[in-house]
């Protein structure tokens, strides 16, 4: 059995899916699952309309195009009883939305919770368009409404995975849909909770639903098709000359993808390293490449480098002063906060003095966060063992990854050295005991221009001693 998961531009247009139905009829001997995510912007949009609607306004046009983009796309791609059948259900989950969207709006109030009700419509929607197009085009398939199966906690917006009862649901409810000859057409990135309410994994989560059912059912591969020819040296939307990875190992891909190669969602590996299930990513439109495999194998780069990823819209909250080091508590009492506010730290940095700690958060974590350390920390400020906690905006991360890097001297001297020459300013450094990675902070302005200059100089490029 395959996992095949379909992203968004791959399930965007009535033509990208005609090119879903050909991938699919090519491998159907294989016993296939697919996983698809909505319609590419389609997922922005019902956040958006949510937004609108609390604030007052019912989002009628936004809700026309979206009821007119699938039904446009069910006509272009299936006839008959498949035709109508699809139009029907799609028909009654837009009646569903735009009910829930006419609540929000008379209530002016929108929680996580009902975000995650509104962003599941999209998953909702496409496996029936797409699920319509393969069984007019002769393929058994039936679509998979995956809260039945992925069950998480109450954390809406970012819920996290009851593995035991997910597996345990998914194995039984989708093995015997394949043995039958079906193809079951799951939706991505949602769950419910104990109770069936409805949930969300995070946002681009439908790679990490593809890698549940393939540990669950026990698959030989899970294959992420998008819209790019694999895992690249970097996002080719910033390095024009980013080159495909053909190898990596399932700690640099999610060392890539928690450090913003956006290709994969980090949470991905995780199902698949237990089984030690490849995962492929591929290209939906250049089917004759062959992509990226990852597993437990990799290949060893020149300088050690494999790739440079980064993340954008980030703050560098600075917590200093004498209290840090005199106080062994004061640590604690940082990370709790942090920890009950849910913030997701995704950098610390801390010099041996122990006389300041920086932590780096992302922009909309940043007031909330700066807000509780200040209540947690007043006593502190006001007798003076700490200083006004201070928050600098428009930061980036930038990370140089690759399993070579243990144990190859020079990889941070060739970072900073070439950054140096160019006048890009550092402001803040980690590398984990892993030696995985190096990731530092420059300002966003400088992201581009830094991201660049790191990939030509360890020759990840076109024209590098690559391979
Ligand atoms: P999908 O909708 O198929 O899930 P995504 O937009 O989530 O696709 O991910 C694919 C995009 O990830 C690419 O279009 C590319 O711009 C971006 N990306 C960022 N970093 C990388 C990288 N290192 N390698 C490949 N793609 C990357
Ligand atoms: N549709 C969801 C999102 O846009 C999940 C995904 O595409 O993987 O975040
Ligand atoms: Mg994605």
């Amino acid at each position: 059995m395959i996992v095949m998961k379909f992203g968004g531009t791959s399930v965007g247009s009535a033509e990208a899916i005609q090119q879903v139905v050909e991938i699919v009829r090519k491998y159907r001997e294989r016993d296939l699952l697919v996983v698809l995510s909505a319609m590419s912007t389609v997922t922005d949009s019902l956040r958006e309309m949510a937004a609108e609607a609390c604030g007052g306004t019912e989002p009628s046009s936004s809700l026309s195009a979206l009821r007119k983009r699938h039904d446009e796309t069910i006509r272009a791609l299936a006839e008959g009883e498949e035709r109508n059948r699809a139009l029907e259900v799609c028909e009654g989950l837009i009646d569903e939305l735009s009910g829930i969207l006419h609540g929000i709006t008379l209530l002016k109030e929108l929680s996580p919770r009902s975000v995650d009700l509104v962003s599941s419509f999209g998953e909702r929607l496409s496996v029936v368009v797409v699920s319509a197009a393969l069984r007019s085009a002769g393929l058994s398939s039936l679509p998979v409404d995956a809260r039945e199966y992925v069950k998480t906690n109450e954390r809406y917006t970012e819920a996290e995975v009851n593995f035991a009862e997910t597996e345990r649901r998914l194995s039984a409810g989708l093995v015997p849909m394949v043995s039958d000859g079906r193809i079951p057409i799951i939706t991505g990135f949602i769950g419910s909770t104990d109770e069936g309410v409805t949930t969300t994994l995070g946002r681009g989560a439908s790679d990490y639903t593809a890698s549940l059912v393939a540990g669950a059912i026990q698959a030989e591969e899970v294959w992420i098709w998008t819209d790019v020819d694999g895992a690249m040296t970097a996002d080719p939307r910033m390095v024009e000359d980013a080159r495909v990875l053909k190898e990596i190992s399932y700690l640099e891909a999610a060392e890539m993808s928690y450090f913003g190669a956006k290709v994969l969602h980090p949470m991905t590996m995780q199902p698949a390293v237990k089984q030690e299930i490849p995962i492929r990513i591929r290209n939906t439109f250049r089917t004759e490449n062959g992509g990226t495999v990852i597993s437990s194998r990799t290949f060893e780069a020149p300088l050690g480098v494999k790739a440079v990823t980064s993340i954008d819209r980030l703050c560098l909250i600075v917590v200093e002063g004498t209290s840090l080091s005199r106080t062994p508590d004061t640590h604690a009492r940082l990370f709790k906060t942090t920890a009950e506010r849910k913030t997701q730290v995704i950098m610390i940095t801390q010099a041996s003095s122990e006389h300041d700690i920086c932590l780096v958060v992302d922009e909309k974590d940043s007031q909330g966060t700066v807000r509780a350390l200040k209540k947690e920390f007043r006593h502190e400020v006001a007798e003076g063992s700490l200083e006004e906690i201070s928050v600098q905006p428009d930061l980036a991360v930038v990370a140089v990854v690759g399993g070579g890097m243990k144990g190859t001297p020079g990889i941070a001297a060739r970072t900073f050295g070439i950054l140096g020459e160019h006048g890009v300013n550092i402001i803040a450094i980690a590398q984990g005991s892993s030696e995985l990675n190096i990731s530092f902070i420059v300002e966003r302005n400088d992201l581009q221009k830094t991201v660049q200059l790191v990939h030509a100089s360890f020759g990840l490029g076109e024209d590098g001693d690559f391979e």
